[in-house]
């Protein structure tokens, strides 16, 4: 089973804050089973960016579109429901579930196979295959029947991760979900970012700080600086860029 293809469209984004322009006229796309890094030195407007994208924040200017649809005035809840779906950097965890139920409560509400197997099964529905994915690339196995206020913080950020997959969405919007991951973890964070573009076709906005890991995983990369696009390539293109080296590296 694939997610379905939507394509996520934003055209001339300007976002001004009072007389503070955050975001100046940003195009930037993801198509099904794309991963596209955001990248940029604090300050650059990367969170202001997916708040506009995830409808947390009103634009000022330029559109975003969902398959051609102006989605730019839709309620979060609404974008979500699309298949726009957001990790927040916090941690909303039912705190007196155990980690499964946590990752149930979340999964698509369109799986009827989840709930025909609850009325013939005694004990719990299983997994999403995007969450089983999840479960296995970030070791959560052994944490699934704990409650999640048992968790450490590394735990919980990695549950939070597995619980963004699971409504299945065309394009997952990942706000610094390395923040907090050791080296280990932040690998097998990459790995499952690509197993969701390879094997379902979900499309990825993924924004970072931990540079390595968006030039490792992703196919095309956009940077951005005090508010506007500065590049935009493969990550081999990014790396040798001479404004982004100037922006990142002061060169
Ligand atoms: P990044 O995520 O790349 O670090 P942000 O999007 O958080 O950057 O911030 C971009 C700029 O916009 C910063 O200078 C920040 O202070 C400013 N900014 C963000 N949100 C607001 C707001 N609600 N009101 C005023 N300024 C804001």
């Amino acid at each position: 089973t694939t997610v379905q293809p939507r394509r996520l469209a934003v055209k001339g984004l300007t976002q001004r804050f009072g007389g503070f322009t955050a975001l100046e006229g940003v195009d930037l796309e993801v198509g099904p089973g794309e991963v596209v890094g955001l990248l940029g030195p604090n300050g650059a407007g990367k969170t202001t960016l997916i708040d506009c994208v995830s409808g947390n924040n009103r634009l000022t200017a330029g559109s975003i579109t969902w398959d051609g649809r102006d989605i730019s005035r839709w309620a979060p809840y609404r974008r979500s429901r699309a298949g726009l779906s957001r990790s927040f950097q916090s941690l909303e965890l039912f705190d007196d579930l155990t980690v499964r139920e946590n990752l149930l409560a979340a999964a698509d509400p369109r799986d009827r196979a989840a709930y025909v197997t609850d009325l013939v099964w005694p004990g719990y529905p299983p997994l999403p295959a995007t969450v089983v994915a999840a479960v296995e690339e970030l070791d959560l196995e052994p944490l699934l029947d704990r409650r999640a206020e048992d968790l450490s913080y590394g735990q919980r950020r990695l549950v939070a991760i597995a619980r963004a997959v699971a409504s299945n969405p065309s394009v997952l919007l990942l706000d610094e979900p390395a923040a907090g991951l050791d080296e280990t973890e932040s690998a097998e964070l990459g790995h499952l970012i690509r197993r969701l573009a390879d094997e379902w076709g979900m499309g990825v906005l993924l924004i970072e700080h931990d540079v390595a890991l968006v030039l490792a995983n992703a196919d095309r990369v956009v940077v951005l600086d005090f508010g506007r696009k500065i590049a935009e390539g493969s990550p081999a293109e990014i790396r040798n860029d001479p404004a982004v080296r100037k922006a990142y590296l002061g060169e």
